[in-house]
């Protein structure tokens, strides 16, 4: 099989009859960089995690599934032309969100009221799309009238409209299950058919925020099962990384590796209901 892409996550393979076989590695990212050491079971958990969100959004949006791989990390699927647009959606303001509501009241353009604060759940999800940087960059925020830009009314219109159902259906799943899911993140591509179609991952710990529910209180960051404990631990005074050097983060020591791993796994289960197999 020929490798066609190595990702920061994922690694992409084109197979004699025409698919990509996508295998998620351990590797975990945070702020555009790829941390060491990786984070064992990860890889497998957002596979089989993503696999099985698939399922439960085949009546929201058709995705490029075809099989499973060799083995857990790995998935066998259609390849798709990626619309090059990352689709977010948020029900709750956080990260990057945030900053951008704190610096002049909107998020991707999208006006919201005065008064929100770190955690406060929006009046109702909104989308707020951003560039799909090359790898090393950083993914900007852009309004819906660039997205029109770029793809024209009718797609910008669909992927609105997808990337909200997804989000709304994933949440409602979610909460039934003690957890909110604060934002995510999709990819779309066009199958040879010309139908958009979900890619990628989804509603993973690293596509999305989860926080468990009987915990979620405003005004502060939540307690989180994704990859917001390691941006937060890379930003403590533990770490000692000064994130404007522009020096690449410390390796991370063994505690939060651990940690990491264990966050992964507990999201995996609290969504899915069933013990992490591998
Ligand atoms: P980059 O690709 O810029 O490094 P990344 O770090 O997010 O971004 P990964 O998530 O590691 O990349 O790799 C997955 C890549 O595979 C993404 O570029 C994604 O758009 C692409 N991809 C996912 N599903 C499909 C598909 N069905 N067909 C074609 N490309 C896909
Ligand atoms: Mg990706």
């Amino acid at each position: 099989m020929k490798l066609v892409h190595s990702g920061k996550v994922r690694d992409l393979y084109e197979t004699d009859d025409g698919l990509l076989l996508m295998v998620a590695s351990d590797r975990l990212s945070a702020f555009d960089y790829v941390l060491e050491p990786a984070i064992p079971d990860k890889g497998a958990v957002l596979t089989q995690m993503s696999l099985w969100w698939f399922d439960q959004l085949k009546e929201v949006v058709p995705d490029h599934v075809v099989g499973p791989g060799d083995d857990a990390r790995s998935v066998l699927c259609r390849p798709l032309r990626m619309v090059q647009v990352e689709c977010v959606a948020r029900g709750y303001l956080t990260g990057g969100g945030l900053a951008e509501y704190r610096a002049g009241g909107t998020v991707s353009g999208v006006r919201l009221p005065a008064g929100l604060e770190d955690g406060s759940r929006l009046p109702e999800p909104i989308f707020t799309p951003s560039t799909k940087a090359p790898m090393g960059q950083h993914d900007e925020p852009i309004s819906y009238e660039r997205v029109v830009a770029e793809v024209g009314a009718e797609t910008a219109e669909e992927l609105r409209r997808i990337t909200l159902a997804v989000y709304e259906r994933g949440a409602e799943i979610a909460a039934e299950r003690g957890i909110i899911v604060a934002d995510t993140k999709i990819e779309l591509g066009w199958d040879e058919d010309g139908v958009l179609t979900l890619g990628d991952e989804v509603l993973t710990p690293d596509s999305s925020r989860f926080w468990p529910a009987e915990e979620w209180k405003p005004g502060r960051s939540q307690p989180s099962f994704d990859k917001q404990y390691v941006r937060d631990w890379l930003l403590s005074p533990e770490s000692g990384w000064d994130k404007a050097s522009g020096n690449p983060p410390p390796r991370l020591p063994d505690h939060v590796v651990e940690s990491t791993r264990q966050r992964y796994l507990e999201a995996y289960e609290r969504v899915t209901g069933v013990p992490f197999s591998g």
